[in-house]
């Protein structure tokens, strides 16, 4: 049996208006399950935001659907809502409200009842208690950050989404954040999180969607996207230009990395270099190098964000 979804959208699709109109969601379908640490990354301009920004209720969707917690955003938008935390990109702040009475207003907007109110509780865990009184606008940049993620607790929900939490965040910041994060997954909450930093998402995910110009290219546990790195590249420089894949390379995976470059896909186990090496000479093809290229994280997210894409709306 599968294990219940956090988040679970289908064909979900989002088109910005105006003079000219983009498609940010092509019509994803994603689940994402409770209790995961769950990685959406992405370059820029790939949809994350827009995605976000829809569970939140902040952008409308064009079409498709979406539920959170098992809450449909459209029919029971009020607990679809309860059910998720978000921490914004921006620092957005009233430079005149303190900590505490931003924490206070937040819990009254949720309609949490005084008696069951978390403020203090909040406030020492991000390390901001001492601060309780200051004036947002005195704070530092990391603060804000620690305050924006105690804000988007207060009504504690299951999910807690940060959208590119540590842009721009010192390693400091970084590591106390993160140590909290897990804290709060290890009690249970599902965390989602955006982010282009790849080594971020590797440690702190136990699952990772890549998306890209609005559709999402894969969706894998880490562990099984890793295994990928088992992978490496041996590239064949050509002493004269094809013009598509030889048929002795139609069992591998291989693409032309220009006219006279063969770039193949081999596992590092197994005996495939062995393979690609008779399949050349088999091939006749004239051969002026041969080097080799290891597969990491980066690779694979470059291999799945370089495919061609139709931007029309
Ligand atoms: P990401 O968060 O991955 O950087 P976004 O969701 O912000 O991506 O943006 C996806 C695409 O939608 C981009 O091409 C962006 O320019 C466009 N976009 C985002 N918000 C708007 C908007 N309010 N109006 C028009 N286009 C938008």
């Amino acid at each position: 049996m599968t294990a219940p979804s956090a988040i679970c959208v289908r064909s979900l699709e989002k088109t910005y208006g105006g003079p000219a109109p983009k498609r940010a969601l092509k019509g994803i379908d994603l689940d994402i399950t409770q209790g995961s640490m769950f990685g959406l990354l992405g370059p820029n301009g790939a949809g994350k935001s827009t995605f976000i920004n829809i569970l939140a209720g902040l952008v409308n969707k064009t079409s498709g659907s979406a539920s959170i917690w098992g809450f449909d955003i459209d029919a029971h938008p009020r607990n679809a809502r309860a059910s998720i935390g978000v921490v914004p990109q921006e620092l957005v702040f009233d430079a005149f409200f303190t900590p505490w009475e931003m924490l206070e207003v937040q819990a009254g907007m949720y309609g949490v009842p005084k008696a069951e109110r978390r403020t203090e509780e909040l406030l020492r865990v991000v390390q901001l208690w001492d601060k309780r009184d200051a004036y947002s606008r005195t704070l530092s940049g990391g603060m804000k950050r620690r305050l924006l993620v105690a804000k988007a607790l207060v009504h504690t929900p299951p999910v807690l989404i940060l959208d590119e939490p540590t842009a721009g965040v010192d390693i400091e910041l970084r590591q106390l954040l993160w140590t909290y994060v897990r804290e709060l997954h290890a009690r249970g909450t599902t965390i989602v999180l955006t982010t282009h930093y790849l080594e971020e998402a590797q440690e702190l995910c136990d699952t990772i969607a890549i998306i890209n110009h609005g559709d999402v290219v894969c969706c894998e546990p880490t562990t099984q996207l890793l295994a990928r790195i088992d992978e490496k590249e041996i590239l064949v420089d050509l002493e004269s230009d094809l013009d598509q894949i030889p048929a002795d390379f139609a069992r591998f995976r291989a693409r032309l990395d220009g006219p006279r470059r063969l770039a193949v896909q081999v596992s590092r186990k197994g005996n495939d270099v062995g393979a690609v090496l008779s399949a050349l000479s088999a091939s006749g093809l004239g051969v002026r190098d041969l080097s080799t290229n290891d597969t990491d994280l980066e690779d694979i997210f470059l291999q799945l964000t370089r495919a061609p894409h139709n931007d029309a709306a």
